[in-house]
């Protein structure tokens, strides 16, 4: 544990120690001070009883950036801390944040000075990050006026076992038609406050898992629209024939289809109610129907080795969809797949993460977004992968928050973004469905703000 004078940044020291299993248990303080020029740190280790200290120039044009560089900089100060005492350079050194892309655009000429030296970043996280910006280059654009619209369906037929999401089992909720009325009502209003409309995702949950009629009503209030539409269909026990026409009526042009593993008896595992084989038959059914899909997949699942991630990799790289989104598997603490994870050779997950980058690049992938989650196994990252002219946009633009979010449903959080002053608005919809149901007039009001005024 890491205590510290420098306010509300324990979490994120706390993070950072995390990140090196060796110093599971262990309790260090980080003291703050401002010495001339320079901000001065005293990191004190309890075990041992010693206390090294670290001092870096620092340049700043406000408070506000004072205040942050005082943080990044404690964040350093651990991390090199940790990374000297137990010999262990970490892929992407001292970052804990979710868009490491995000600080790439930030520093421009200066980005690679920044991230290499002074956040450590290795030499191959920092090539990744190029390659992404690449791949970004003809979508990337800062816009207020540009718009991507979530539609969120927190409703899966059975509960996977790794699950974090606030998706609830259909069967168990009796006030699914309550939602889907609420939601149609949010997604009415909120459509006026669209301005160019880049992306439309409606995602989960599964979000095809309740009745065809309900989700013929929220394609019905999202109505039809004329940029990259995706659907999060998700899992293969729920895609079927009618709801893939369905879909095709209403426009989507993209589909999610996630088998996350192509290895039966993780499948059973995990309770995912399929199989391998139905994966890949409702690919297919997908295909027919002329979508373009997006696949994800999960590296590091319990129980899996090596072998068992490649050749998932490369049952997924020959179907060639459109998208790879290569997922860690982030898993809270305490929970049961946890300890089954923690029994996988150290290592193994970064394999598996390096190999999916070499093999998906020699088979015309490029990566095309990436951002991390605390959990992670390996302290790794979620890497999507597109064909070329393949990028689904909406993941570019709510990724590197560069566009206006307009989210709506249980626990979706819309996001409006203010150019010149470099800061971004949100509001965060009640995550319980039965109290998103009873808010829905107070939070209709509240976006309305957001978004007009
Ligand atoms: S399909 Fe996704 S959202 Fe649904 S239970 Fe499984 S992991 Fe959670």
């Amino acid at each position: 544990m890491v205590t510290t004078n420098v306010e509300r940044l324990e979490g994120e020291l706390n993070e950072v120690q995390n990140e090196f299993l060796m110093a599971n248990g262990m309790d260090f303080n980080v003291n703050f001070n401002v010495c001339g020029q320079s901000f001065c740190y005293e990191i004190t280790d309890k075990q041992l009883n010693i206390c090294k200290s670290y001092s870096y120039e620092v340049n700043f044009c406000s408070d506000l950036e004072k205040k942050r560089y005082i943080k990044r900089y404690a964040k350093l100060s651990l991390y090199d801390y940790l990374s000297k005492k137990f010999n262990v350079e970490l892929p992407w050194g001292a970052l804990t944040g979710i868009r490491p892309t995000k600080l790439y655009y930030q520093h421009g000429e200066n980005r690679e000075k920044f991230l290499k030296e002074q956040m450590r970043v290795s030499d191959k996280k920092y090539n990744v990050l190029t390659k992404i910006a690449n791949a970004q280059s003809n979508y990337y654009e800062v816009s207020e006026n540009n718009t991507a619209f979530y539609v969120g369906i927190p409703f899966c037929p059975t509960r996977c076992s790794y699950c974090s999401f606030i998706s609830c089992e259909i069967g168990k909720l009796s006030a699914v038609n309550e939602y889907i009325e609420a939601l149609c009502k949010e997604i009415e209003q909120s459509k006026k406050l669209i301005k160019n409309l880049r992306s439309v995702y409606i995602g989960g949950g599964t979000p095809i898992s309740p009745s065809i009629q309900n989700v013929k009503k929220v394609l019905d209030a999202v109505g039809k629209v004329n940029c990259e539409y995706t659907v999060e269909a998700g899992r293969a026990d729920c895609i079927n024939e009618e709801v893939l026409a369905l879909l095709k009526e209403y426009g989507v042009n993209r589909v999610c289809v996630n088998p996350q593993t192509f290895n039966d008896s993780t499948l059973q595992l995990m309770g995912r109610n399929h199989t391998s084989k139905e994966a890949i038959d409702k690919y297919h059914l997908t295909k027919k129907f002329g979508f373009k899909v997006n696949m994800d997949l999960i590296a590091g699942l319990p129980l899996e080795n090596f072998e068992i991630f490649k050749n998932s990799l490369e049952q997924a790289i020959a179907l060639r969809p459109e998208n790879i989104t290569v997922h860690t598997l982030c898993l809270k603490k305490g929970s049961k797949l946890k300890e089954l994870c923690e029994r996988l050779p150290e290592g193994e997950v970064a394999k598996m993460i390096d190999y999916s980058a070499e093999r998906l690049e020699q088979e015309g992938y490029r990566p095309y977004y990436l951002y991390r989650q605390k959990y992670m196994a390996g302290n790794l990252e979620n890497t999507g992968y597109s064909l070329p002219g393949e990028e689904c946009v909406y993941n570019i633009d709510v990724m590197e928050e560069i566009a206006q979010n307009i989210a709506c449903g249980a626990n979706a959080v819309s996001k409006r973004i203010f150019v010149s002053e470099n800061r971004i608005e949100r509001i965060g919809a009640p995550k319980d469905v039965k109290t998103y149901i009873e808010k829905i007039d107070k939070l209709l009001e509240d976006k309305k703000k957001l978004f007009t005024t």
